[in-house]
């Protein structure tokens, strides 16, 4: 599965690639992450990939025309879906994500400052999808949320898919408490059913 990620950040997600699952399953080739400057895809000597929004209000919005042309030259096919982070965005879950682990690619546009020109929304996005009700900075952290959210539903990439299954919310369910050793820690012990 490939993930492609639009951003003016890219250097974010360096730390994010560096370790753990993420790493480890691109390592494989179970997925393959590409991360694009919004700014590559401007025109203007300024490399400007925002302005003001009409209206009058304050702050600065993404212009259509870079995403555009970064969502156009990454997309594979029609078939692939392009999500727009948003806090305005239908709420992102185990269930989203394992339907998003159905493609062969997905597109994540991260906006920054007041958000992104609503033609972006309503033309070229096949869903706006929010992590949660509040209002992050800008949509990178919001993409890694979702690149490893839905990663986790990508065969192999979690070395046993069982535990994949027995995870919370898997199956509408919390995951039951967990202990290791010590048997007793400071008078804290485990319950007894574990034993029997
Ligand atoms: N003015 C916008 C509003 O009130 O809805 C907030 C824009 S926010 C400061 C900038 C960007 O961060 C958004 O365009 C989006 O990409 C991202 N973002 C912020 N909160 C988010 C959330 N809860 N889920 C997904 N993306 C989020």
């Amino acid at each position: 599965m490939r993930f492609d990620i639009i951003t003016i950040f890219p250097e974010m997600f360096e730390g994010f690639f560096s370790g753990g699952i993420i790493k480890r399953a691109v390592q494989k080739g179970l997925i393959e992450i590409n991360v694009c400057n919004l700014r590559d895809f401007t025109t203007d000597k300024h490399r400007q990939v925002d302005d003001r929004p009409y209206g009058g209000e304050e702050g600065m919005v993404f212009k259509p025309e870079p995403i555009f042309a970064a969502v156009e030259s990454v997309r594979q096919s029609d078939k692939t879906p392009v999500y727009l982070l948003s806090p305005q965005g239908r709420e992102f879950n185990a269930r989203l994500a394992a339907e998003m682990a159905q493609h062969r690619q997905i597109v994540l546009i991260c906006g920054r400052y007041e958000g992104v020109d609503e033609r972006v929304a309503e033309h070229l996005a096949t869903d706006e999808i929010s992590i949660g009700d509040y209002v992050l900075t800008g949509g990178e952290l919001a993409a890694m949320v979702v690149v490893e959210a839905v990663a986790r539903f990508v065969p192999r990439v979690v070395g046993k898919e069982e535990s994949v299954r027995h995870d919370s919310f898997f199956e509408g369910l919390l995951d039951y408490p967990q202990y290791t050793r010590p048997r007793e820690f400071r008078g804290m012990k485990v319950p007894q059913v574990l034993f029997s």
